[in-house]
């Protein structure tokens, strides 16, 4: 039994009245703290790299909004371009500049990106690169990952990530059989599955949606060879491909994975739909789907498949993204990976020094503590560890002042309003959570 060695009576008197008229007490299931137990900590404010919560205790963020707030909490011009539109109007329902300008950034840093539509969450973006993707090819079956996440559609709930991954949930109840049938999961990282699978069903698959990299079952990337292979395979067999960097996105560099594992990775050619989110909203509901003129043709009103939203491209929102890319300056990537080495490395040497089994995976500035001893390539090895050493680590960074995602299964992120204080925090907080891993494992 993990023990809580700190009281937080105001998010506890904040959870019980929400548990009274949300589900759970949160409007999103990793939030509740289920998987580590505890009361979770109800913020009131967010400055740089640190949160303050109900009770008046301040931490260190490394989940950063689950990636999108990477300039940090407040950052002056992303406030300013947010101050700005909101003087302007909150929603016209008809077009405005700033979706223009978020879309020309998108399409100006990732370059086999030729259009985009933007909706309003991750989840949205799957669904509609999924149903374009069906459109375009005439066909129905999608094919996914086991431990990728692509948000809650019904289609893709199957193996996935995130959430799903840490209540460890089979499937959700409530996506229909048939819709469960239209998805093929295969294990990530193997590319002769993959092979296989083409030769027997490949004239009636649609696509491959993937993680770029993976961050949803922890930090796993694609191993050597395993993109470019997606890209080969479902060419030959007239399938697009979907890369997911709702997470990556933006934030393993300034084209996200795609410019990270560049030419390398992409040799066999550039995925044909890419989805965005976290990042390009600057910490607002803007998400995004896009690639290749032709296929984005297809969409209403110009082509068959339709697609639409009543806040989409909202004009606070874009702004908040438009703002967020425009600071994700060279200067900015540097400081994300400067205090990745810094945070990453110094969990490493700590839990080296205390004994607990552990290896870290890095994609670009995202990261995870994985509590075993050999490499993770698939969901089923994420899963093989010792989550107890997890849940102590975790409540004693908590105790210490420093808010990781509150499961075994997700990224740490940072941002570059990280400064030497506030990794030296992180860092002096490692010691004792490495040894409250030790004893759990015994
Ligand atoms: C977060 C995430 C989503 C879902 O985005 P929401 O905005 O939460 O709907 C989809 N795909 C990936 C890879 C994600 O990390």
């Amino acid at each position: 039994m993990t023990d809580y060695p700190y009281e937080a009576p105001a998010s506890q008197a904040l959870l019980e009245r929400a548990l009274a008229v949300t589900p759970g007490g949160v409007n999103s299931p990793v939030r509740a703290f289920r998987a580590v137990g505890g009361t979770p900590r109800f913020m009131v404010s967010g400055s740089g790299p640190y949160l303050r919560d109900a009770d008046g205790r301040e931490y260190v963020d490394l989940v950063c909004s689950w990636g999108p707030m990477i300039l940090g909490h407040g950052h002056p011009d992303v406030l300013a371009a947010v101050a700005q539109a909101a003087q302007a109007g909150f929603s016209f329902g008809t077009p405005s500049e700033n979706e223009v300008a978020l879309a020309e950034e998108i399409v100006a840093r990732v370059e086999p990106v030729d259009q985009v539509r933007l909706v309003s969450s991750g989840t949205e973006a799957t669904m509609s690169a999924i149903r374009l993707a069906r459109g375009f090819t005439g066909r129905s079956l999608i094919v996914k990952f086991a431990g990728c996440y692509h948000g809650h559609v019904d289609s893709l709930l199957a193996a996935a990530g995130s959430g799903v991954a840490t209540f460890a949930l089979p499937d959700s109840a409530g996506v229909p059989k048939e819709m469960a049938a239209e998805t093929i999961v295969l294990p990530y990282n193997d590319a002769e599955a993959l092979e296989a699978c083409f030769a027997e069903r490949g004239d009636q698959i649609a696509a491959v949606i993937t993680e770029a990299s993976p961050g949803n079952m922890g930090v796993v990337p694609p191993l050597p060879g395993f993109t470019a292979a997606i890209r080969r395979v479902t060419a030959e067999h007239g399938a697009l491909m979907i890369s997911d960097e709702v997470m990556t996105g933006f934030r393993c560099s300034r084209a996200g994975w795609f410019g990270l594992e560049g030419d390398a990775g992409y040799a066999a050619g550039a995925p044909d739909l890419f989805t965005f989110g976290k990042v390009m909203g600057g910490g607002f509901p803007a998400a995004a789907f896009g690639g290749r003129r032709d296929v984005m043709a297809m969409l209403a009103p110009e082509g068959p498949v339709y697609q639409a939203g009543t806040l989409a491209g909202n004009p606070v929102a874009t702004a908040a993204g438009l703002a967020t890319l425009r600071g994700c300056t060279d200067e900015v990537y540097e400081r994300l990976q400067t205090v990745a080495d810094a945070i990453s490395g110094a969990a490493g040497e700590e839990l080296a020094k205390a004994g607990v089994p552990h290896v870290i995976q890095r994609a670009g500035s995202m990261f995870s503590v994985f509590f075993r001893e050999e490499p993770v390539t698939d969901y089923d090895q994420a899963r093989a560890q010792q989550v107890p050493a997890f849940t102590a680590f975790f409540h004693s960074m908590l105790a210490q002042g420093v808010h990781l995602p509150p499961s075994a299964f997700e990224a740490w992120f940072v941002s570059a309003a990280h400064d030497d204080a506030a990794v030296e925090r992180v860092v002096a907080a490692l010691p004792a959570a490495a040894a409250a891993a030790a004893r759990a494992v015994g």
